[in-house]
């Protein structure tokens, strides 16, 4: 089994070369280390290799991590699914959440979010597939939540957030990728605050990178293959 400092290398030159094909600047796609269900000395080990930022899914679980790791200047991603009475710890220990999809959430992190920690930065999920069993709102809801969500001083909105459908083939997941590039674009005329674009796992790394992605939230790549929750 490759180390975790290998596999950082072996992720980094992935995001390299899909950069390079895609005529873009390296420094364009920002790595998101996703640690669900990781222990924290496997932080470390992506600490030790350069990574600052975290994603993680359950918040119980994050908190042990981020407790254990306040020495060390982190950047802390809400990136799963949220229910409303975990909105007060969010918003007081991360600093981004890339799965709002709904207006009652947004709200609630706007009026928890600690003033002094200044706004948190926010990506909305869309749910490019409309899947059921998939968290995030369609595109067409999308320009009626931002104009509300840019209203809210203590959230920042940062970008849209999506997880496609795996069952699709190479070429229905690009035109998926593109579809969310699209609506990115258009969002980011209206709204200067808009820079991210939260797109492609293990799996899809070049395909989200060629199409667009400017953050891809990575696990099984860095730490390997996750047990069952
Ligand atoms: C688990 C998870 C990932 C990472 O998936 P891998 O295939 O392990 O890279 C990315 N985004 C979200 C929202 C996740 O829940």
């Amino acid at each position: 089994m490759n180390s975790i400092a290998d596999n950082i290398k072996n992720v980094s030159q992935r995001i390299q070369k899909a950069t390079k094909f895609a005529s873009r600047d390296k420094k364009s796609v920002q790595l998101l280390a996703v640690s669900k269900t990781r222990s924290v000395d496997e932080l470390k080990s992506c600490i030790q290799s350069g990574l600052t930022h975290f994603g993680e899914n359950y918040l119980q679980e994050a908190l042990v991590k981020i407790e254990a790791l306040t020495e060390q200047p982190l950047t802390w991603h809400f990136i799963g699914p949220i229910q409303s009475n975990k909105t007060r710890a969010i918003a007081e220990h991360f600093s981004w959440v890339h799965s709002v999809d709904r207006l009652k959430i947004a709200q609630r992190l706007n009026e928890q979010r600690p003033k002094n920690l200044g706004p948190l930065n926010i990506c909305i999920q869309v749910n490019i597939n409309d899947e059921e069993s998939k968290s995030g709102i369609p595109l067409n809801e999308l320009d009626a939540l931002c104009k509300t969500i840019s209203t809210l001083s203590n959230i920042k909105l940062r970008g849209l957030m999506t997880i496609p459908a795996s069952s699709q083939d190479d070429e229905a997941l690009r035109a998926s990728f593109r579809s969310m590039n699209t609506a990115f674009k258009e969002l980011q005329l209206q709204y200067p605050s808009i820079d991210t674009l939260s797109m492609g796992m293990s799996g899809d790394i070049e395909a989200a990178i060629e199409e667009g992605s400017t953050m891809v939230r990575v696990g099984t790549a860095l730490f390997g293959a996750r047990k069952k929750k």
